[in-house]
């Protein structure tokens, strides 16, 4: 026997029966699984899911049955979690260093993808992988702008190291493909075009025809009011560069979505615990807990302010610096906030769109952070 739990319409009807004076994380099951399905139809190609983005397992059971088959992972843990909850689903094991302990794990689970960017991790995997059809994706990396940050910082070998490398694992009996992370929030569709086409030449330059060319996540969530991401339009010209750049030897085409999946579907309840003498607003939530990545990604300005019983508040826009509610100082928006004239103290603030690297990251620092979830059928 389950237990059933209350779906509220709106985190509004949820603040109209209740002041929380925690964070309050609403998740629409709704949501995400449309959202799936958008990516589903649109992309031209296999959908699965960057795990790290949001690892919580009605995440993944929404994603499931809204038909996702494949997930990214970079650890035990998340490989454990996935062989739980999606039995069967292809995992694809993506984080380009692991330990010996770790890659004999995933062997033992039947994982049969794995990325990698050096040689020594190309041999690592040599000596404990049996080949056997099993895939390597080279993951590679371009001077290429249009993200919120640069994930090339970290990962992804050179073009010509790539070219080595996949010429590598094809002698050693793997199924050659490509891969490739154009930078998290990426808003610039072109970077696409400059790695499907880089990808291309690579492929060409080793000689080798391509299993598949897995474009990474990337996709971006909807942050700022004034500018809605254009799924579709992204979607269509990854289809159309890969059959210009690659010809008759167009490979089959992955994606690995994290945030563009999942971030619609939350939204995050903060409470106002002071407007100290009429200036900064200081938030029960900050850096440190749902907000976390806001002073990397930017500030997210997509905000409803709510007074007592869930009403919603009006009034000219007044640009407030924004501090979170530990004693660090670095617990501060990156950017001020417009919020309305009449917000006042113990109103409830919502940012919309905050589902990804969100739970994944809090913390409970300084003795804050106890962030519970209710489940909601829209945000708005
Ligand atoms: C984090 C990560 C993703 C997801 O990135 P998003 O920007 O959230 O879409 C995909 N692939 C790999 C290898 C990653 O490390």
């Amino acid at each position: 026997m389950g237990l059933s739990k209350t779906i509220w319409a709106t985190p509004g009807e949820y603040l109209r029966n209740h002041a929380p004076d925690h964070p309050v994380l609403f998740f629409s099951p709704a949501i995400l699984q449309a959202t799936a399905r958008r990516f589903i139809k649109g992309f031209p190609g296999l959908v699965t899911y960057a795990v790290k983005s949001n690892p919580d397992e009605e995440v993944l059971a929404n994603l499931v049955a809204a038909g996702i088959r494949g997930f990214d992972v970079a650890s035990p843990v998340e490989m454990d979690t996935i062989a739980r909850i999606a039995p069967g689903a292809a995992m694809h094991y993506n984080n380009p260093v692991r330990s010996r302990t770790e890659i004999l794990h995933a062997v033992k689970l039947g994982v049969r993808s794995y990325s990698v960017d050096s040689h020594s991790e190309l041999v690592k995997l040599g000596e404990l992988v049996p080949a056997d059809g099993v895939e390597i994706s080279v993951r590679f990396k371009l001077p290429v702008e249009g993200a919120a940050y640069n994930f090339g910082a970290k990962f992804g070998a050179t073009v010509e190291k790539a070219v080595e490398l996949l010429t590598l694992a094809s002698q050693l009996g793997f199924t050659p493909s490509l891969t490739f992370h154009p930078g998290t929030q990426c808003t610039d569709p072109h970077a696409w075009d400059k790695y499907i086409r880089a990808a291309a030449g690579i492929a060409r330059d080793a000689g080798v025809k391509l299993a598949r060319l897995n474009v990474g996540g990337g996709f971006p969530s909807h942050r700022l009011s004034d500018i809605a991401p254009q799924l579709e339009t992204t979607f269509d010209l990854i289809g159309r560069v890969a059959r210009e750049a690659f010809g008759e030897d167009v490979p089959a085409l992955v994606c690995e979505p994290g945030r563009g999946l999942v971030a619609e579907s939350y939204s995050l309840a903060t409470r106002v615990k002071a407007i100290r003498d009429d200036a900064h607003v200081f938030l029960n939530d900050g850096v440190y807990g749902g907000l976390s990545e806001l002073h990397l990604v930017g500030v997210i300005d997509r905000i409803g302010v709510f007074g007592p019983h869930g009403v919603a508040r009006g009034g000219e826009p007044v640009f407030r610096t924004v501090f979170g509610p530990t004693c660090d100082s670095l617990d501060k928006l990156p950017s001020e906030l417009a919020f309305p004239a009449e917000m006042e103290e113990e109103d409830h603030v919502i940012f919309y769109g905050l589902g990804a690297y969100s739970v994944a990251t809090a913390t409970k620092f300084n003795g804050f952070g106890q962030i519970t979830v209710e489940t909601v059928q829209s945000h708005r």
